[in-house]
């Protein structure tokens, strides 16, 4: 089914590039992976124009490479990681209550903050909320940008030895003056909730054997694809981006839910083509609107990971947050896709409590 839809796209496509104006003739039928809800050519209201301007994330989007002008008749389904964050919340709570009144305990998450980053402290200050609606006891340290590796390493340390403390998370980035892999490898793995401890990475990337914890972004990631039902097993994926907190562990998620998969970085050769052979692609990048409506494949599903601020004189702040993918073009190929802000955002926060919550039942042999 993806095949034909590729085909109408391909068809379409290369109709606009010789012809100016020229309305395309036929309609996406997004078929698409096994999303919770069929779309039907019926279904899809909206018209868009696409031309070959900048992009922006207003309805006129531009393709590259594109030198002509279309018109698209399609738009994919929101996979909205807000609400699906939401039912997830709920769900912990639920199990937190049945914890404290079993056996007395609440799960409890250390965060270590150092230095003034504005955007640090927003996030620190997001989890701390988030583990407050659930019933989670938050911890936070802030120390100073100027302070010393070794106070964060006592700090963690105390963390280690505290009973009442399930999770640690260290905020990054640390200031430059740190060395973040000896201050993430003293978190104890037990503890390790953002999942970074090299022995867990490499129990993620081992077949037959599992991480205690499994970071929270790319599970976060898997997890939105998990409950909007799309399938993984035998589909191609392509992740964009290789961090060690992302794309890196969003591949070997991918990998072992059995997709065949392809990561794209910054020296990948003809990253376009290579990410419109995919059903799934995952982008954690960090380049606002990189990846074009033409590197999608019809009927795909796409997870924005990429939240990157731009410009914005009409917004009071005076810029807003853009994902990797130019959502506009994108969301005219796809059949589902994560939207900025509001998809994986959520998502990496509520897999932060899921993950406490299990460092608590662990410790406590709470089933
Ligand atoms: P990162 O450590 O900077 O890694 C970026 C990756 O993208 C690198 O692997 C890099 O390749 C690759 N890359 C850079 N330019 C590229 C290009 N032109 N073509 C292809 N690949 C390119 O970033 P990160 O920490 O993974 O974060 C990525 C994005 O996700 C950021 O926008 C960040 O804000 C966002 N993020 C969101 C969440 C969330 O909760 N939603 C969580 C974490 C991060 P090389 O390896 O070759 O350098």
């Amino acid at each position: 089914m993806a095949a034909a839809a590729t085909t109408s796209a391909s068809t379409a496509f290369s109709s606009t590039t010789d012809c100016c104006n020229q309305v395309a003739k036929r309609v996406f039928r997004i078929t698409g992976l096994q999303v919770a809800s069929t779309r039907r050519p019926s279904a899809f209201k909206s018209v868009r124009t696409i031309n070959t301007n900048a992009c922006t994330t207003a309805s006129r989007c531009s393709f590259s490479g594109f030198t002509k002008t279309a018109t698209i008749t399609a738009s994919a389904k929101i996979i909205d990681g807000k609400s699906v964050a939401k039912e997830i919340r709920d769900e912990i709570a639920i199990e937190i209550s049945r914890m404290k009144e079993s056996i007395g305990v609440v799960p409890g998450l250390a965060v270590i903050l150092v230095g003034d980053r504005k955007d640090s402290a927003t996030y620190v200050r997001n989890k701390k909320k988030s583990c407050e609606s659930v019933g989670i006891k938050s911890y936070e340290v802030h120390l100073a940008e100027d302070s010393s590796e070794q106070e964060v390493l006592k700090y963690i340390s105390g963390f280690n030895d505290d009973p009442s403390v399930h999770g640690i998370l260290v905020q990054l980035p640390l200031p430059s003056h740190m060395n973040e892999q000896n201050v993430l490898n003293a978190v104890c793995i037990e503890k390790d909730v953002d999942g970074f401890n090299p022995l867990n990475i490499g129990r993620l990337a081992m077949r037959g054997r599992e991480p205690l914890f499994v970071p929270c972004t790319p599970k976060g990631c898997i997890e939105l694809l998990r409950r909007y039902g799309v399938a993984i097993k035998g589909k191609r994926a392509v992740v964009i981006g290789r961090s060690n907190i992302v794309g890196m562990p969003a591949a070997l998620l991918l990998q072992r839910e059995d997709a065949t998969v392809t990561i794209v970085h910054s020296r990948t050769k003809n990253p376009e083509e290579i990410t419109r052979e995919a059903d799934i692609v995952i982008s954690a990048v960090g380049q606002p609107n990189m990846v074009r409506g033409s590197w999608i494949k019809p009927g795909s599903v796409v997870i924005d990971v990429g939240i990157n601020p731009v410009e914005d004189a009409t917004s009071p702040r005076g810029y807003r947050l853009v994902g990797d993918v130019c959502y506009e073009e994108a969301s005219q190929m796809a059949s589902a896709i994560t939207p900025v802000p509001g998809g994986v955002g959520p998502m990496t926060i509520a897999m932060l409590i899921l993950n406490t919550l299990v460092a608590a039942k662990r410790a406590n042999n709470f089933k």
